[in-house]
């Protein structure tokens, strides 16, 4: 059975319920699976024609010990229907290109592709706690999108309390009020006076606090958590059986932020599907671009761009695949993390590079062309792209060029209608409204602003709890 182990250091395995409940390891590590599951070709073969649902569940059942089949099953059934997800295939694609596809991942109930590992990750949640007769406190950092799925997700979980931190001003107006119009009594929005590393910085630091972590049984739903990656590793699966799998591999360019849905698509390369290239699309953020250019990761300071979901500089789950990259060599990656939280920097040898370089490649994209990508794409194919994924297909550009015979897929991570300044302008015209989400732009919303402070945040989270 599958176990998972701390990047920092392998200790006493977990079984999958503890790491779904903790999130991130009590070292500061990330929990990544002791061994990957092996679907060879026939597995893969037998997966063809099946349903998305029907995917996930072979997909994801190696990965899960300690929840008993039937069980799963209704809660991957009843996750990925028709009447959760607004499109019957789930994750539909559509063609932009002689031999170029977007992966659909916009059609759950907030609109990005946060929806369809936080929808599972919301039921297993209920399942779990139900099961244990026990409470959670779930604290989250957002740059946009992942608040508003996780809100979304765990608005009626009565075991639940959930406190999302977004940095303020800084998330589209429908971002903030897909998460700030849910008024539940188990739900806590706070607007950090400070950019979403700042958020983060403080998620990882109540997580540090171990009396805090007890107390309140605290839990984390970013993509730290390692379900989320399990549940992202689907689609990889689904978009590449459509396409030919296992008898014609696939490319895939990623929009990347906290490299938790490349890193995703890597592990599904793990486990054995006929994954070509893989290229990581960064904006004018683009530590990870530079780091495999150079071989040097190294924070600057992030800047705002149209493409707020990746305005980051410092990607948690690159550690994950780092962890990988090194063999599980955990005390070596433990100087490196330790070196890289002090000096903001580290460097990997030219061997290391090279090996990384052979699993990814990476891109970036100005917010200049990040418009013009939009414009070009409604232009030539009708179709209506948000601005990270025209980060994507402006990177992806170099990919299909060297590789044209095999199929590269984009994906596209948040529907247009979110971003609808951005688009709007790009294409020259208002966007139709969508339904889903004219209703939240008249609602009133609720939010608490708090300082970047630990001590502000800790004390919010304590009391609010208590009362
Ligand atoms: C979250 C998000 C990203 C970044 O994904 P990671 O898994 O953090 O790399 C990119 N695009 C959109 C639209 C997102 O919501």
């Amino acid at each position: 059975m599958i176990k998972y182990i701390s990047t920092r250091d392998p200790g006493e395995p977990q079984s999958f319920t503890d790491v779904l409940l903790s999130g991130m390891a009590p070292d500061g590590g990330l929990y990544i699976p002791d061994q990957w599951p092996e679907f060879d070709r026939k597995l893969i073969g037998h997966l063809q024609g099946l349903s998305y649902a029907e995917i996930a569940m072979q997909v994801i059942r190696p990965f899960i010990g300690t929840i008993d089949d039937e069980t799963l099953q209704k809660i991957i059934t009843q996750t990925y229907s028709s009447a959760n997800f607004g499109h019957s295939a789930i994750a539909p694609l559509t063609q932009v290109g002689p031999n170029a596809w977007i992966l659909e991942l916009f059609h759950g109930p907030t609109l990005s592709f946060k929806d369809y590992a936080m929808q599972l990750l919301g039921r297993l949640f209920d399942h779990v706690l139900e099961r244990r007769g026990r409470r959670v406190t779930i604290v989250g950092a957002t740059s946009g999108d992942t608040g508003s799925a996780a809100i979304e997700a765990c608005r009626g979980c009565k075991n639940i309390d959930i406190f999302i931190m977004h940095p303020q001003g800084r998330t589209s107006e429908v971002q903030r009020r897909q998460m700030t119009t849910v008024i539940a009594p188990n739900v806590h929005n706070i607007a950090i006076e400070g950019t979403f590393d700042d958020c983060q910085h403080i998620v990882k630091s109540l997580f540090a606090d171990i009396q805090l972590r007890d107390e309140l049984s605290l839990s984390a739903v970013n993509s730290i958590n390692w379900a989320r990656i399990m549940a992202q590793t689907v689609y990889y699966f689904t978009a590449a059986l459509a396409l030919g799998a296992p008898d014609r591999p696939v490319s895939f360019t990623v929009p990347t932020g906290n490299f938790g849905n490349v890193y995703a698509a890597y592990a599904a390369r793990r486990m054995g599907l006929p994954v070509h290239k893989l290229c990581i699309a960064t904006n004018r953020n683009d530590i990870l671009a530079r780091f495999f250019e150079t071989g040097a990761m190294k924070t600057e300071k992030v800047v705002p761009s149209l493409s707020p979901s990746m305005d980051i500089q410092v990607s948690s789950n690159f550690e994950r695949y780092l962890c990988e990259l090194m063999d599980h060599d955990h005390g070596s990656l433990r100087k490196i993390m330790e070196s890289f939280r002090r000096n903001k920097k580290f460097a990997l040898s030219p061997e290391l590079m090279q090996k990384a370089r052979r699993d990814f490649t990476a891109g970036r994209c100005s917010d200049l062309d990040t418009m013009a990508m939009m414009e070009s794409c409604r232009r030539e194919t009708g179709i209506l792209i948000d601005p990270h994924t025209a980060v994507a297909m402006r990177c992806a550009a170099e990919t299909i060029a060297a590789d044209p015979a095999v199929p590269m897929v984009i994906l596209a991570c948040a529907h247009p209608a979110k971003f609808p300044q951005a688009v709007g302008e790009a294409v020259g015209f208002k966007l139709p409204s969508e339904p889903r989400l004219a209703e939240i732009m008249k609602k009133p919303e609720r939010f608490t602003t708090l300082p970047a402070d630990i001590k502000a945040v800790k004390n919010f989270i304590q009391n609010e709890v208590s009362g």
